[in-house]
């Protein structure tokens, strides 16, 4: 039999891929999200699908910086401790007062932080400058105009682009939408992610253990970075390794997913990987190699007429993780029409020798600190202890089967 002849398992290559040729793949399949409008408070973590501008100048009215006085700047001219102005103090002006205020000359107006400056004032003589006088005030020393004035349009004019389509809402830039005067903005959405954990031999952690059984941990795992990672995340109760229920199990999920994960079952041929049987048959959703470790087996594909993206991830749950992190991660920011969820790649020197198979990249955990990065021991990829341990990937290249303490790596900066 020529090795064409064999019957094709749902791998679609037998040469593994590179991590960026199946990142490729998946984000070329990805569309993003269609934009929504939500209130303000909903908007931390989405998208911008619109420019935000300035409604107004930013401030929209001259103000006070400081606590002090209104002056007007020529009158504290010659002031000093030993032969300080003296100014009747007129009134008061407290941030919030709307009226139209008017400085006479030779006089002060006490005035708040954030307070109207007004008209004929040029300047605010700090508090801390003065005795702090009520009827009137000593002025300890002189001010230049605009000493502690801020301009209207000193931060932003009237219509300026403040926030570009394509920025994640985070405080900043919810803190700028505000302030424009924006009650609500078009945003793509977080997206909804629905995880499955496959597996006869999975319990629900808070149940006892039998022999032979372990506590599901990777739906919880994959749920929480998913979280993390910006989405809405959802887990679905283990589905047992019957292929009749996988494909069920993910269709009831597909009207309330935007991207579908599970765990388990797709491993290299054994008649338990129930996930890549169900799928198989669909022939939206390829299952291949991918030249790393932990995570070889890697599927991906659409599945529902919303050709909703699936990740069909390996069961051990270190495998699991690395692959989110190098494949969901990036898809959850494609959906939101963005790329900016790669986690942050630095080089650091090993403080231990490291070892890794030919051909294939490895991500090894390790503490990353001080520009030096430790390998952890327990590197087996069911080896959750370790990967509890782990603030950082350390990246083996391919070519490399072995790297000595003191070589310097890249790193990536677990989140
Ligand atoms: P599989 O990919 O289904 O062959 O599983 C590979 C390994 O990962 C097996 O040792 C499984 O018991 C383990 N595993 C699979 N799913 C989970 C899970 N949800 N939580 C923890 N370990 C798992
Ligand atoms: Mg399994």
């Amino acid at each position: 039999m020529t090795e064409a002849a064999v019957p094709n398992d749902g791998v679609a290559d037998t040469s593994p891929a590179t991590v960026e040729a199946h990142r490729a793949t998946i984000l070329r399949a990805i569309t993003p999200l269609r934009p929504v409008s939500v209130e303000l408070a909903e908007a931390e973590g989405c998208v911008l699908a619109e420019d935000v501008t300035a409604a107004v100048s930013l401030p929209s009215f001259d103000n006070s910086s400081m606590d002090g006085y209104a002056v007007s700047s020529s009158d504290t001219n010659h002031s000093s401790e030993r032969s300080p102005a003296t100014l009747p103090v007129k009134g008061e002006i407290a941030a919030g007062d709307t009226g139209v205020f008017q400085l006479v000359p030779g006089t002060a107006i006490r005035i708040m932080t954030g307070a109207q400056l007004p008209a004929g004032a040029d300047a605010v003589v700090p508090v801390e400058w003065t005795n702090g006088g009520s009827q009137t005030v000593e002025i300890y020393r002189g001010v230049e105009p605009g000493n502690a004035v801020r301009y209207a349009g000193g931060d932003a004019a009237a219509g300026e682009t403040l926030l570009r389509q394509g920025i994640r809402m985070r405080p900043m830039q919810i803190a700028v939408a505000a302030s424009a005067g924006r009650k609500s903005v078009r945003v793509r959405p977080r997206p909804r992610v629905v995880v499955l954990s496959t597996g006869n031999e999975l319990t629900e952690p808070g149940t006892p253990l039998v022999p032979g059984q372990i506590w599901d941990s990777n739906s919880y795992m994959i749920a929480a970075a998913a979280r993390e990672a910006g989405a809405h995340a959802y887990r679905r109760s283990v589905v047992p390794d019957d292929p009749a229920g996988v494909l069920p199990a993910l269709e009831e999920q597909l009207h309330h997913a935007d991207l579908l994960v599970t765990t388990g079952g797709v491993s290299m041929g054994g008649e338990h990987d129930v996930v890549k049987a169900a799928l198989r048959e669909l022939g939206t959703v390829t299952f291949r190699k991918v030249a790393m470790q932990p995570g070889m087996p890697q599927g991906f594909g659409t599945i529902g007429e919303a050709r909703v993206p699936l990740f069909t991830l390996p069961g051990n749950p270190v495998s699991a993780f690395v692959s989110f992190q190098l494949f969901v991660r990036p898809a959850i920011a494609a959906l939101q029409g963005t790329d900016d969820l790669g986690l942050p790649s630095v080089r650091a020197t090993l403080t231990a020798g490291v070892r890794s198979p030919e051909g294939r990249r490895s991500y090894l955990r390790g503490v990353l600190g001080d520009g030096e990065v430790t390998p952890l021991s327990g590197q087996g990829s069911h080896q959750i202890a370790a990967l509890g341990r782990a603030n950082a990937l350390i990246i083996v290249p391919e070519r490399e089967t072995q790297l000595p303490q003191g070589d310097t790596v890249d790193v990536l900066v677990l989140p």
